[in-house]
């Protein structure tokens, strides 16, 4: 379906901001984020595009930034509303930065973690511990209608990369990724799935990516 069937897609009365996601993981992860900045956040102030029925338009940018304004971008010409987006991935120094905007689909298939995990691992087997240095990076992006520019923020988790998982929580290759011992005081050696949701978030790339847009969201939800 194409984009423009959305425009003018309309939001509840209430809703201040749209959430380029149809993860509802993202949508309570960013509420968590601004619950304690915005005093008496209202819950349906942001909403997500999933719950709109605005369709994800194909994400062909070159770098997470130029996606996650991509994402950002159609969903506000279909709302009308301001609109936050963010794209991810994980950077392995060794493989020149790869998969980088490609870790939905390394392996060839969109969204799957344990091949793309498994081809990962099998491509740096070879490669020395010390060697296995990697980072999680995340760009968010915030549009406003009307807005003269974009706000864009991007930051990263550094860590490296085990010879095997360990862990069940989080996602994608949460369990082969240690966070460095700066990036991650107490994180003791464990990977970002042997973690709490709450511990992952207060230093992940996207948790730091969010809190960084947070002052603007706050002006945003407080106007
Ligand atoms: P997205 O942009 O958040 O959808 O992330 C794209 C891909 O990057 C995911 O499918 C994962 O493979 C990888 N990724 C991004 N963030 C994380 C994370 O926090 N843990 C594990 N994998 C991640």
């Amino acid at each position: 379906m194409s984009e423009q069937a959305f425009a003018g897609a309309t939001a509840p009365n209430e809703a201040v901001l749209v959430l380029a996601t149809h993860n509802p993981g993202k949508l309570a992860e960013l509420q968590a984020i601004l619950a304690p900045l915005v005093p008496d956040l209202d819950s349906q102030a942001i909403i997500s595009a999933a719950s709109l029925g605005v369709p994800e338009p194909v994400e062909d940018g070159l770098t997470f930034a130029a996606n996650a304004e991509i994402k950002a971008c159609a969903l506000m010409r279909a709302t009308g509303l301001p609109a936050v987006a963010d794209d991810s991935g994980l950077c392995v120094d060794v493989l020149g930065g790869a998969p980088g905007i490609f870790s939905a689909r390394w392996c060839g298939r969109h969204g799957d973690d344990a091949g793309n995990l498994r081809l990962l691992l099998n491509q740096i087997s070879a490669i020395a511990d010390p060697n296995r240095t990697a980072r999680f990076t995340c760009a968010a992006v915030l549009v406003r209608p009307g807005a003269a520019d974009d706000l864009v923020v991007e930051r990263s988790m550094e860590g490296r990369i085990l010879r095997s998982p360990r862990g069940g929580g989080g996602f994608g290759y949460d369990p082969v990724f240690v966070p460095a011992a700066e990036d991650a005081p107490g994180g003791a050696g464990r990977t970002t799935a042997q973690m709490s949701a709450r511990e992952k978030n207060a230093i992940s790339h996207r948790g730091r990516a969010f809190r960084a847009l947070a002052p603007a969201l706050v002006e945003l939800l407080a106007a």
